[in-house]
């Protein structure tokens, strides 16, 4: 019965790593060789044409049509050196994952044959029509169709045998039905509201870039094995599997030695992933068995993102090559380390300055500390919205559960920070500001380590942790879109930065001095902004009481959590920063718990499915063969004797019997709770119906199931178990 088990196993056994050839090139060589980067746009574009286009990806100056077409036509020559016969406009609907849709180039010549075209008209805009993409009842198919369109600053690449042109998708209303366009919102608004705080400091700045390094920590699972379990195969995640005698007890695995055939994978990814110029640059094993981690260096935000969708792509086809599959799910295995995205982020300047980073004078410092006391204030006001912005179906089991990051907000800033920020707050502002013997100012700021860096003491509880130089934001789910915190906490930024700058001009245009102005304010915002700076264990008991009380918020329900997005203090600040409208937001959490229903609706149907067709079958067949042994031992032994000896056979029949009666009644009772939930016409009640009275019984359904696997003969268990796994590479 379970042979099919058994050769999956021993066949994932025997698999050798696959070979990889190293291109003849050195990566420096290979790097970006599918990319339209500037250096192909130097060599494909008339040089009045590339300075349109490089105005346009650094300025956001618009293109003409005319340019478009020149841009277009450098691009298909290009594209066709590299044998590519199609194009497509690639976008993140609000799915997770991108969606695309091919063109060839060829189009009727007019005398019977064809001729290869693509003009800027195909560049600019495309309709995705007919496509059915979530859209929380913005765009009604008959009223109003969304178009695709093109995003200059993020280049075009090279896929198979597919010219992928970035864009953004948006209802002819106006309205974003993606994650690009409220991206880029949010980062004009960060990079305005940012540029008027620099210029306290430096009036230099033109222009500050939100930046991003992602983490991706992902697990690998031989495909064979994977295949074998629907429930991953359906679902993404194990929906059962007792734990493994052995799992990360021993921490054995973080940083460990990287198994062969998982290295072979690897290199094949990185060195794809260079050649579409994504600049990966970290590996290693993570915590949990079969779980790893890949890093790129960090990039501006836009584009960073569109690297961690593609590396996704790319990860799962690479993953197919070398017979894994690769597993992006936060909590695929039960009581094994989940996966995250840490999404490190910070601001720098174009004259070269990280704002979040300490410099060598005191006004360094005081631009220093202006940045990062604002950034605690756009956390502390939107931690519920930062949290909604993490928040999925599937991040859910990570968030709360013990492991980065808590359920909960905040913020560790180490003890260096910590005690700068209390020198300010505990001083006097005159011994702050004051006038040296020429006249020429001083500040009272301590002196900050650049070596900050080392020195932080990696709080892995802290859920927005400062780390030297940025803010790592590790609460982001590992098959999210980096977007979706990305926006919230830029537009969250931004909005806080422009009330700083009303605030300190209010204060200089009454007369005082512009360093004084800016201590003011920041000695209130840090005595303020106290509650969400947290350097403790954001895992222990007390800390959920402790926020309680500091009025963070604390709530766990994922479909509640989303309601954040739709407080007034959240849609006042979307809309005054320009990020998104009311009417968006409104939409956009319909699609929310929308997917929220779905993802939960999906595992139950599976879990239901499985527990009646493969566990209890397997179970009862089991039972049987105990049944049929504590007969014959009647018809052997003494009735007594038999009796004795067949006590340990007769306790485990009823126990199955007690298992498999209560999976079955609670299958059923699931059943008729969807029907129920179902009815809800909204869908945010239904959702919480989903979260409220479907989910938990998924884990109580699981626990009878994993006891019956501890139970039931090994041999007749049919479903790959959590040892082989975990461990089998
Ligand atoms: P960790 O020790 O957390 O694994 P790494 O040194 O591997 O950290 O860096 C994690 C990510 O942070 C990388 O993508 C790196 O490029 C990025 N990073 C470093 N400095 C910054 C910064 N100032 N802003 C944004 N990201 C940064
Ligand atoms: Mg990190």
């Amino acid at each position: 019965m379970s042979s099919l088990r058994f050769n999956v196993v021993e066949d994932a056994f025997k698999k050798k790593a696959a070979t990889v050839a190293a291109p003849a090139e050195r990566p420096d060589k290979y790097f970006g060789k599918y990319v339209f980067n500037r250096e192909k746009m130097l060599e494909f574009l008339p040089q009045a044409v590339y300075s349109k286009l490089t105005d346009a990806i650094d300025h956001g100056t618009p293109l003409s049509r005319d340019v478009a077409d020149q841009v277009a036509a450098g691009m298909k020559q290009w594209a066709l050196s590299l044998g590519v016969t199609h194009y497509t406009h690639w976008f993140q609907p609000l799915t997770e994952g991108t969606a695309e849709k091919h063109d060839s180039f060829i189009e009727p010549d007019g005398k019977g044959g064809m001729i290869e075209e693509f003009s800027g008209k195909l560049l600019v805009q495309q309709e995705p029509d007919a496509s059915s993409f979530p859209n929380g009842g913005i765009r009604n198919t008959f009223e109003a169709r969304g178009y695709s369109a093109w995003d200059p600053s993020s280049p075009v690449f090279v896929v198979d045998d597919t010219l992928c042109i970035p864009t953004v998708f948006i209802a002819y209303t106006g309205e974003s039905l993606d994650y690009k366009a409220p991206l880029l919102r949010a980062l004009r608004a960060v990079d305005k509201a940012a540029v008027d705080v620099c210029h306290y400091f430096n009036p230099e700045v033109k222009k500050v870039v939100a930046y991003l390094g992602w983490e991706q920590e992902y697990f690998l699972v031989d495909e064979g094995l994977y295949a074998a379990r629907p429930d991953l195969l359906l679902t993404g995640r194990t929906l059962m599997g007792h734990e493994a005698s052995k799992n990360q007890q021993l921490e054995d695995h973080y940083f460990g030695a990287i198994p062969q055939r998982v290295m072979a994978f690897m290199k094949d990814l990185e060195i794809q992933a260079l050649q579409l110029g994504v600049p990966v640059k970290t590996r290693h094993n993570e915590v949990a068995p079969n779980q790893f981690e890949l890093a790129p260096i960090f990039e501006e935000c836009n584009l960073a993102v569109d690297h961690n969708m593609l590396i996704m792509a790319l990860m799962r086809n690479v993953a197919r090559n070398h017979g894994f599959r690769v597993l992006l799910h936060e909590k695929p295995f039960k009581g094994v380390n989940g996966s995250g995205k840490h999404n490190n982020w910070s601001l720098g300047t174009d004259t070269g300055i990280l704002l979040m980073a300490p410099g060598k004078t005191a006004t360094d410092n005081l631009r220093f500390i202006t940045f990062i006391v604002n950034t605690l204030m756009a956390v502390y006001h939107h931690d519920g919205l930062l949290k909604a912005s993490i928040m999925s179906a599937t991040n859910a089991h990570r968030l709360g559960a013990n492991e980065a990051p808590p359920a909960i907000i905040s913020s560790f800033l180490g003890k260096t920070l910590t005690g700068v920020l209390e020198h300010l707050e505990t001083s006097r502002l005159e011994d702050l500001v004051s006038l040296g013997q020429k006249s020429e100012l001083k500040l009272d700021i301590p002196q900050i380590p650049e070596l900050l860096i080392d020195n932080t003491d990696r709080n892995r509880t802290s859920p927005f942790a400062f780390t030297g130089n940025r803010f790592e934001f590790r609460a982001v789910g590992s098959e999210a879109n980096c977007a979706g915190a990305m926006i919230a906490l830029n537009a969250a930024v931004a909005h806080q930065l422009t009330l700083f700058k009303q605030e300190v001009d209010g204060l200089i245009a009454a007369g005082e001095e512009k360093n004084t102005a800016i201590l003011t304010v920041v000695r209130r915002y840090i005595k303020e902004c106290k509650p969400i700076c947290f350097d403790g264990n954001g895992y222990s008991e007390e800390w959920k009481q402790m926020a309680r009380e500091r009025g963070l918020d604390c709530e766990t329900s994922c479909p509640l959590i989303f309601d954040n997005y739709l407080t007034e203090g959240s849609v006042a600040m979307f809309e005054a920063t320009g990020v998104m409208t009311r009417k968006e937001l409104a939409a956009r959490n319909e699609v929310k718990w929308e997917m929220y229903t779905k993802k939960i609706q999906i595992e139950a149907r599976v879990l239901g499915d499985l527990a009646m067709n493969h566990i209890i079958p397997v179970a009862t067949k089991y039972q049987t063969e105990l049944i049929d042994n504590v007969y014959k031992m009647q018809s052997i032994f003494p009735a007594e004797k038999a009796a004795h000896m067949s006590a340990r056979n007769l306790e485990l029949i009823e126990q199955i019997a007690n298992h498999t009666s209560f999976i079955k009644e609670h299958v059923d009772a699931m059943v008729e709770a969807r029907k129920v939930a179902n009815r809800e016409l909204s869908e945010r009640k239904k959702a919480i119906a989903y979260h409220d009275n479907i989910a938990p019984m998924l884990e109580e359904i699981r626990y009878h199931i994993d006891k019956l696997e501890l139970i039931v003969d090994d041999r007749m268990w049919t479903l790959p178990k959590y040892r082989e796994l975990l461990f089998v590479r």
